[in-house]
């Protein structure tokens, strides 16, 4: 997908993910303190548009706090990006069998929190699976997919096992030659979560990231009411089509979809969400939705909970604290014990989240 095709995606994904305040005709329960007003502002990183809001009492104090998070970003594109030349995920595929990387602390951590959920799920989130990736283009009006051969010669490279980290030297090395390091399924939400630590440090109490579906909140809604995030019918995506609603407090949600980057032959929707056991797209789910503390671990899982499919990956997920998911697999729909579905709100799903 060419550049400008992919900024659309991400603002189709954003326009129809973060509901604006009342629009479902709700009432507030209470008044938003009168000192503060809404600000909006969209920077694009990683090839995302992130859209933040936030509430306070200025322009000025809106201003300064968008223009350290654009710095911010951009900072963090340039040293995470598959695609900046520099950048240490390309330093690192480039010394691929040769030798170890020495990168910055956000690599080493975006890195070593990819390895660890690589372990906590079996090898269902892999970050080598590039070469793989590699192999397929997405592209509706120029769909490929690999061949049984290529992808039998392909799938060696990918083993998360063959990433090695050295802490004290803070070094990555992959250690077979043709191995590629993919960030794609974190480096989303490790920025969003960088962007709203940007917003708390400024002292920003109200206000949120959405990094084309990858949602932080800092807290509820100004005036105390919780926000309502709509989740996207993975069968008809159009705008405004949601067959869920979801009332957070807090914390993260991110969707992953198989409708996002995606084209379907013989039956089958061929999208960029990897098994990395087969190097064939997950077929576990079709929508996976993730609520944790941060949008960078909400990223992990609902990446992999689309390749370990509903039962594994609740079962994955009731193992985990603060952490729930709501996954539409086979045309059923399936979500952890935290989310509390309500009645009567038309013939969407809508959930709360259990206090804890
Ligand atoms: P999106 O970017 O559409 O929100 P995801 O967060 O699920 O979707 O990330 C998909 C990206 O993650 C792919 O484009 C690819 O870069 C990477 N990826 C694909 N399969 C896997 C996997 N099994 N484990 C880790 N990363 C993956
Ligand atoms: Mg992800």
């Amino acid at each position: 997908m060419d550049c400008a095709a992919r900024k659309l995606y991400a603002a189709v994904a954003i326009l129809a993910l973060l509901l604006s305040p009342g629009c479902l005709g709700f009432h507030s329960r209470q008044q938003q303190p009168a000192e503060l007003k809404e600000f909006k502002e969209t920077v694009i990183a990683m090839d995302t548009l992130v859209t933040i809001a936030l509430y306070v009492p200025s322009e000025e104090k809106a201003h300064k706090v968008f223009s350290e998070v654009r710095n911010e970003l951009q900072r963090l594109e340039g040293i995470l990006s598959a695609h900046q030349p520099g950048s240490d995920v390309i330093a690192i595929s480039a010394a691929a069998g040769k030798e170890p990387v020495k990168v910055s602390p956000e690599t080493l951590h975006v890195v070593q929190t990819a390895l660890q959920y690589a372990h906590i799920t079996q090898g269902a989130f892999d970050i080598t699976v590039a070469p793989v990736l590699r192999l397929y283009n997405f592209d509706t009006n120029n769909p490929v997919r690999p061949s049984v051969r290529e992808l039998e010669r392909t799938l060696p490279l990918v083993d998360w096992r063959k990433v090695h980290v050295d802490e004290a030297q803070r070094t990555v090395f992959l250690s077979a030659e043709g191995m590629e390091l993919d960030l794609g399924g974190v480096a989303k939400g490790y920025i969003t979560d960088a962007a709203a630590e940007i917003l708390l440090k400024n002292g920003v109490e109200f206000g949120s990231v959405n990094a084309g579906g990858d949602i932080r909140l800092l807290g509820p809604k100004p005036d105390g009411n919780p926000w309502r995030v709509g989740i996207k019918d993975p069968v008809n995506p159009g705008a405004n089509n949601w067959f869920a609603i979801v009332e957070v407090r807090g914390g993260a949600l991110v969707t992953s979809g198989d409708y996002e980057r995606a084209f379907v032959e013989d039956g089958v929707r061929w999208h960029h969400i990897i098994d990395p056991a087969s190097g064939l797209p997950a077929s576990g789910a079709s929508s996976v939705t993730v609520l944790a503390p941060t949008a960078e671990i909400a990223d992990i899982l609902s990446t992999a909970l689309f390749v370990l499919g509903p039962e594994k990956g609740l079962e994955l997920v009731e193992s985990l604290p603060e952490t729930e998911a709501l996954i539409w697999a086979r045309g059923e729909v399936f979500w952890s014990s935290g989310l509390i579905p309500q009645e009567g709100r038309g013939d969407v799903f809508y959930f709360t989240v259990k206090d804890k």
